[in-house]
């Protein structure tokens, strides 16, 4: 089985990011977070993590440029129906933001027709995340019409890595290695479960 990763969004291409919106509000001290580019970066070590056991991955955008979603789907499905021996599951990586900057914690998405291996991947998930960040809000596992979700042709899920909004869970978790790290610690975790892999 082979796993695609989406790193939702734009990066960043000298200095200038790709995507408008999808960035944190500019912190008391300067700092801001680019969603895209958190993104990159946890999809990049994960990447690195998966290879590393001897995990097949396709990356969706090895780039910094920014996507339509249809030309993420589009690339996606090319690589599933060009391989019809191999079985596939996705991961897309994403963090959540909020209007109200008190919003708060993890959750990992998946379309309201999704298939069984969604849904128990998405369980995974949710329960390696409550475990490893105990005094976090965990939302668990909802329901949506993400348009990744819903257009890609094998199960598909979406992981929304806390909120970007939220100046403890952004400063604390996304801006540091260390909840990097765990983010993509926890991802390593579920796939290797998923897959049967120690
Ligand atoms: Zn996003």
């Amino acid at each position: 089985m082979k796993i695609i990763l989406d790193a939702g969004h734009g990066g960043m291409i000298d200095g200038v990011y790709q995507t408008s919106g999808k960035r944190s509000p500019i912190w008391d001290d300067g700092s801001q977070y680019f969603e895209g580019v958190g993104n990159r970066q946890i999809v990049s070590k994960l990447t690195d993590e998966l290879k590393k056991k001897g995990i097949e991955v396709f990356n969706a955008n090895d780039s910094e440029k920014d996507m339509k979603l249809s030309e993420r789907v589009s690339i996606i499905n090319k690589e599933i129906k060009s391989n019809p021996d191999t079985e596939y599951i996705g991961i897309s990586v994403h963090s959540n933001a909020f209007h109200d900057v008190r919003a708060n914690g993890w959750s990992v998405h998946v379309s309201p027709n999704s298939s069984v291996d969604s849904m128990v991947m998405a369980e995974m998930s949710s329960k390696k995340m409550k475990k490893e960040f105990p005094d976090h809000v965990m939302r668990g596992v909802k329901t949506d019409n993400f348009y990744i979700l819903k257009n890609t042709i094998c199960p598909f899920i979406l992981t929304e890595n806390f909120f970007m909004t939220n100046e403890k869970e952004c400063k604390e978790i996304l801006m540091t290695k260390s909840g990097q790290d765990k983010i993509v610690k926890i991802h390593v975790d579920f796939i290797c479960e998923f897959l049967g892999i120690e």
